[in-house]
């Protein structure tokens, strides 16, 4: 789970990789015969029975770096990814978090990086949190960003990603009612996990080979063993 790809002086919310970082990260994966590849490929692989050696690459929020600084590394790798966008954003920036106001995708990059194979998947319509949200706000949030979403990528969204990664039972029913085929959360509770709440790993600035490598251990055991939970 990344959010931006760039140098950011000021981020708080350790929300940023920066660009050298982030290829190197890539390579990491390309050495050791791993692909990166968008959730909905991955999904499909796994029910294939032949998801060995894929890794989701997600990217939340819709930052514009994600255009500019991740789709070059992606593409010289060949890999795919997953970007969870907004269909309706407060601003051109982030208005969410606080003294993070990095630009966003406009609705033709999001287009772009959708032409360049990049699956574009819903971030919710304004980054609201849903949990304890009114019946059709959260319809608005998760339904109407799905058409309005679909409009601008020219193809239907199939992935879904909760804001903060907040979510409960009945967040996870707008998901499924609004014809999303999977959805990602951050860490799911036990009995939690399933298509409609997916746990990722989060990826840092600080994460070099040894890190990648124990993240990508727990990861598999974390879900493993919630998995049998759900
Ligand atoms: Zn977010």
């Amino acid at each position: 789970m990344y959010h931006a790809v760039a140098r950011e002086a000021h981020d708080p919310n350790q929300l940023c990789v920066s660009p050298e970082r982030f290829a190197a990260q890539m390579t990491w994966l390309a050495r050791r015969g791993l692909r990166g590849v968008s959730v909905v490929s991955l999904l499909r692989a796994v029910q294939r029975g032949d998801a060995g050696g894929l890794v989701g690459i997600t990217f939340d929020d819709g930052y514009r770096s994600v255009l500019h600084a991740a789709l070059p590394v992606l593409r010289r790798h060949g890999f795919g990814a997953t970007a969870f966008v907004l269909s309706d954003p407060p601003a051109p920036e982030n208005t969410w978090d606080e003294g993070t106001a990095w630009p966003l995708l406009a609705a033709d990059e999001i287009r772009e990086l959708a032409a360049e194979g990049v699956e574009i998947g819903s971030h919710g319509a304004t980054h609201t949190r849903l949990t304890g949200l009114p019946h059709r706000r959260l319809a608005a949030e998760v339904a109407d960003s799905r058409a309005a979403l679909g409009e601008v990528a020219g193809g239907e969204v199939q992935g879904f990603a909760y804001p903060w990664g907040a979510m409960d039972a009945a967040a996870r029913a707008a998901v499924a009612a609004a014809g999303y085929t999977y959805a990602c959360a951050v860490s799911t509770p036990y009995r939690g996990l399933s298509t409609l709440a997916l746990p990722r790993a989060y990826v840092g600035d600080r994460d070099g080979g040894f890190e990648l490598a124990l993240k990508r251990r727990l990861h598999k055991v974390n879900s493993i063993w919630k998995g049998r939970f759900a």
